[in-house]
């Protein structure tokens, strides 16, 4: 028994195509994601099944369909230009690129949005690993985590599967959006760092309210001072006058 999907690589073009894409009166060359081999498109009026593509007689495929569902939401990505990654954020984007790199990595597909880069990762069945969030966080590169593991979408419709890739931003993680301090100087370093600025930071008008203050903590010393010298003398002065 070999496995159906809904999904295929267009031999000629390179393209993976949902089973919606084909086109029954003009049929191109198919194959499979998972195994590389001939796979048919099964449509038309005449079946009572859903249309699917399916292998030949005697091919034993154990692909389940992830690495095509990824596949397919990369050419999404690649075909349209808007992405909605949160509630109201929704990036009209240019120039997709696949597998582009950073660092030590590569993001499935970046895109340009205002003039910055942002790399998108869709995940089916392997998510973004530690070290790859880290890289993205430690340094402000922007990515969009897609979340597809929802395992009805290995045989969701085209439209279901299009509107999970742009349109919904409940299955959207940004990463690396909030800006990170790159902690460079060791925390003596800054605390030394921290003081010369301060220094360097008196203002004419800082030195004014000091020497005011000063004034007045002086003033307030004379008062008490002479306060306290009538209060002694108060205290020990003649009970009697001499006769
Ligand atoms: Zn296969």
């Amino acid at each position: 028994m070999s496995a159906t999907t809904i999904f295929a690589l267009e031999t000629t073009s390179g393209n993976t195509l949902h089973i919606e894409d084909v086109n029954t009166k003009q049929r191109g060359k198919y194959s499979c994601i998972d195994c590389g081999k001939e796979l048919y498109a099964v449509i038309g009026e005449a079946r009572k099944k859903e249309p699917h593509f399916r292998h030949g007689d005697g091919v034993n495929c154990s692909g389940i369909g992830d690495r095509a569902l990824h596949n397919f939401a990369v050419q999404i990505l690649m075909d349209y230009s808007s992405l909605t990654v949160s509630k109201d954020l929704i990036l009209n984007y240019t120039q997709p690129r696949k597998e582009v790199g950073f660092l030590d990595f590569r993001s499935d597909v970046a895109i340009n949005y205002t003039g910055e880069i942002i790399h998108t990762e869709v995940f089916v069945t392997h998510d973004l690993t530690l070290e790859k969030i880290s890289a993205y966080e430690n340094n402000n590169i922007k990515c969009v985590r897609i979340d597809l593991s929802n395992p009805e979408l290995l045989n969701a419709k085209k439209e279901k599967i299009i509107d999970e890739v742009l349109n919904r931003w409940e299955n959207k993680t940004l990463i690396g959006w909030q800006t990170k301090m790159v902690p460079a100087l060791t925390t003596m370093e800054a605390d030394k760092n921290i003081k010369v600025i301060e220094h360097a930071q008196w203002t004419f008008e800082e030195v004014i309210i000091g020497f005011v203050k000063a004034i007045v903590v002086f003033a307030i010393a004379v008062v008490s001072f002479y306060l306290l010298e009538r209060f002694l003398s108060f205290l020990f002065r003649p009970r009697y006058k001499k006769a």
